[in-house]
């Protein structure tokens, strides 16, 4: 079947995409390739998104993003695409795992970003067996003892805050003595008594044996003293990497892959829109992601109101 419209992602950026173009009358699919919320899943606790002073619970926020979208005739289809590629007829060809295609005249892509891997010795090895990218999602595992969190970012600095609820003690070890972590944040975990900042230092090893990880051995740069951490889990937040690798080879991106658009989320590819953290840009919001999924989806529609008119691509 031909869509109007194929939305792929069904986080905040994808939900709201799909939500704005079917209500702008056109038909929408939308492939979502596990459940609806994307990387609000694994968030505990959303402070900053306006209308929720109190702040909520990110599977909450997401059941409610699923339930906004849930009056609306929009095909909601389950599969990762895996290839994406435009036809003469100016449509795009979607393959999706188990073969399956689809059909579209224009396309958002939502797909987000992924946790980057810090590439430390261990890491792979003892992945699933105290190495961790969600700590919503392993923290209970590490009740009572102690953890490690490696980066200085937001993400290190909120998901240390959640486990030293959790857990005994949380060392956040960063590479620098500055942390790129909101104000807010730094204050907290400077405050928090179960948390050390091992600061101007990099983890030169995971530990471990049978029963998992026990220990990680770091190193300060500016002294090159070494230093073994007794932990049974280590959660890594060193950056994302977006999911990009089935945009068509024409599709604009930075160095690091995430994907160059206008202030209209239209990338280099007519017809193609990109909406959320798959995007090359400074601000990785919940509020920012709906505010890209809008911008995207206002700009498809009015690339279909015009699609019958548009040339065929030159390839
Ligand atoms: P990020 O802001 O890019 O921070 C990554 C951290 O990892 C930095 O401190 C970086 O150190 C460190 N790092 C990178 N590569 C490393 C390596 N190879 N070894 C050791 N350390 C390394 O990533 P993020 O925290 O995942 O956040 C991603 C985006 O989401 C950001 O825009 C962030 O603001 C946003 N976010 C927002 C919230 C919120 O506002 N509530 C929550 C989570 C995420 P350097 O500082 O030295 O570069």
């Amino acid at each position: 079947m031909l869509y109007d419209a194929v939305v792929i992602g069904a986080g905040p950026a994808g939900i709201t995409a799909a939500l704005y173009l079917v209500r702008s009358g056109v038909s929408v699919a939308l492939v979502e390739n596990a459940a609806p919320g994307g990387q609000i899943l694994s968030t505990a606790e959303i402070e900053n998104y306006p209308g929720f002073p109190k702040s909520i619970k990110g599977w909450e926020l997401a059941d409610l993003f699923d339930a906004h979208l849930a009056g609306y005739p929009v095909e909601r289809v389950r599969g990762q695409v895996l290839a994406m590629e435009q036809t003469g007829e100016k449509t795009f060809r979607l393959s999706l795992d188990e073969g399956r295609i689809l059909e579209a005249k224009a396309v958002v892509a939502c797909t987000g970003a992924h946790h980057r891997k810090l590439g430390a010795p261990g890491e792979d090895t003892f992945s699933g067996k105290g190495v961790s990218y969600c700590a919503v999602c392993d923290g209970n595992f590490y009740r009572g003892r102690d953890v490690a969190v490696v980066g200085g970012g937001n993400s290190a600095m909120e998901e240390a805050l959640y486990l030293s609820r959790i857990v005994n003690k949380v060392y956040i070890i960063h590479r620098r003595d500055a942390f790129r972590g909101a104000m807010v944040y730094q204050q907290k975990v400077r405050e928090a008594e179960n948390i050390e900042l091992v600061t101007s230092s990099v983890v030169d090893e995971i530990r471990g044996g049978s029963a998992g990880v026990d220990a990680v051995a770091v190193r300060n740069v500016k002294t090159g003293e070494s230093r073994v951490i007794s932990v049974d889990g280590i959660f890594i937040y060193v950056g994302m990497e977006p999911i990009s690798g089935y945009l068509p080879e024409g599709t604009n991106r930075d160095a690091a892959g995430f994907v160059l658009t206008d202030a209209e989320m239209c990338t280099s590819i007519p017809g193609l829109f990109a909406a959320g953290d798959i995007r090359a840009k400074r601000c990785r919001q919940v509020s920012s992601a709906v505010g890209d999924g809008a911008t995207a989806a206002t700009a498809a529609s009015s690339y279909l109101e015009q699609w019958e008119c548009l040339p065929a691509p030159s390839s």
